[in-house]
């Protein structure tokens, strides 16, 4: 039995309640204040597809199929030990694979506005979130006060904080740790049962890097060129643009994406009353989902400015029909007003296509010399 599994184990023998989420929409915040343990289910291993091919169609996402296949095979310990899974209904392929877990497994479906620009579509958001408040206090016989609401959001400000900060190198030129390190740092953000813990590795990891950059090492030279990478969540194990970028010698300065910077850029506003600011925080969240989708693009702006890339990179997974429209949205937006060279990639999680955009990113990266 992995360490992790037994983690989990002695955690749910000491009463601790896991729920298993799957998306950047998820209120993290009221699983902490019902007492709860939060992990991310989304999947980013190649093996699982098959099995999840049996059940969805050959063309969906591979996010999807891999999620469906971990789950569906009680691969995953995190999935295994969840007593509640949350959805949301964010993408047609997501909502329907949430419909076939609910064969199997307890899943709530939070039902997501597919516009964050109007009264309604807040509106109809916070009453989603109180009906999750509601059954979390249900399912788990607990009260989620507005105390404990507030303590949640401080500990995750408190990361969303730490985590702007060890971005921040990523604007050095040299850059001191790589593309692929923070993604690794990213990553490990999911798997976490004690979140003052993360907390206190994050701010380990802010002075050895604070050393680094005294020291004058770096993991790119001086000059090396600094790319963007924006789209779909690539987590460790589905990560092979990232690595191809950085084996051209290229830094990845900065990911907009859901395994990167994109849930840590606006924090929960401590100001207003608690469950209000969880549901306008979340509901912001500028996903492709969303039509249309205005805050992908304003917030290129700081990005642009401060990390200064060459290029901009958007990964798709092949079946990801929003992300892959919303490139096209993306591609002129960043022509018209930064004119920055931006290539697209539309992959999936097998190694076949490697030597393929390995060409594509050279040819790139030649043509952000002019
Ligand atoms: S990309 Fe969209 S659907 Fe996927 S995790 Fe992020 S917010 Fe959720
Ligand atoms: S990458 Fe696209 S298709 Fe896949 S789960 Fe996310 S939004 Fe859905």
């Amino acid at each position: 039995m992995s360490d992790i599994s037994i983690k989990l184990q002695q955690a749910k023998a000491a009463g601790k309640k896991i729920v298993g989420m799957y998306c950047a929409y998820g209120p993290t915040e009221l699983v902490l204040a019902a007492g709860a343990i939060a992990f991310s289910l989304c999947s980013t291993k190649e093996d699982a597809i098959a099995e999840g091919e049996k059940t969805l169609p050959r063309n969906f996402c591979p996010m999807i199929k891999s999620s469906y296949g971990m789950a569906v095979t009680d691969k995953c310990p995190f999935f295994l030990y969840s007593d509640l899974v949350l959805g949301e209904t964010t993408c047609d392929g997501k909502k329907k694979m949430f419909e076939l877990m609910s064969q199997f497994k307890r899943v709530h479906v939070m039902r997501l506005p597919s516009s964050y620009q109007d009264e309604n579509a807040r509106q109809y958001w916070f009453d989603e979130v109180k009906k999750l408040k509601h059954i979390l206090e249900q399912e788990f016989k607990v009260e989620i006060t507005d105390a404990k609401l507030t303590e949640a959001i401080k500990l995750l400000n408190n990361e969303r904080r730490l985590m702007q900060r060890l971005s921040e190198f990523m604007k050095l030129d040299p850059v001191p740790i790589s593309g692929q390190d923070m993604l690794r740092l990213h990553w490990g953000r999911n798997f976490i049962l004690d979140r003052t813990e993360f907390a206190s590795q994050i701010e380990e990891m802010i002075e050895l890097i604070q050393d680094r950059v005294d020291t004058g090492e770096a993991a790119f030279p001086k000059g090396a060129k600094r790319i963007v990478v924006t789209g779909v969540p690539t987590g460790i194990g589905a990560d092979k643009v990232i690595q191809i970028i950085e084996e051209c010698d290229a830094a990845v300065v900065y990911m907009e994406s859901c395994t990167g910077m994109k849930t840590y850029v606006q924090l929960v506003d401590e100001n207003k009353p608690p469950l209000e600011a969880i549901a306008e925080k979340y509901l912001m969240t500028p996903c492709s989902c969303m039509s249309p989708n205005p805050i992908r693009l304003e917030r290129f702006g700081p990005i642009i400015e401060e990390y200064r890339p060459d290029g901009v990179v958007d990964i798709i997974w092949q079946g990801c029909h929003t992300y892959n429209v919303e490139s096209r949205v993306l591609k002129d937006y960043l022509r018209d007003t930064y004119n920055i060279p931006f290539l697209r990639i539309e992959t999936d999680y097998s190694q076949g296509d490697r030597e393929q955009i390995r060409t594509r990113v050279q040819a790139f990266m030649e043509m952000t010399k002019e």
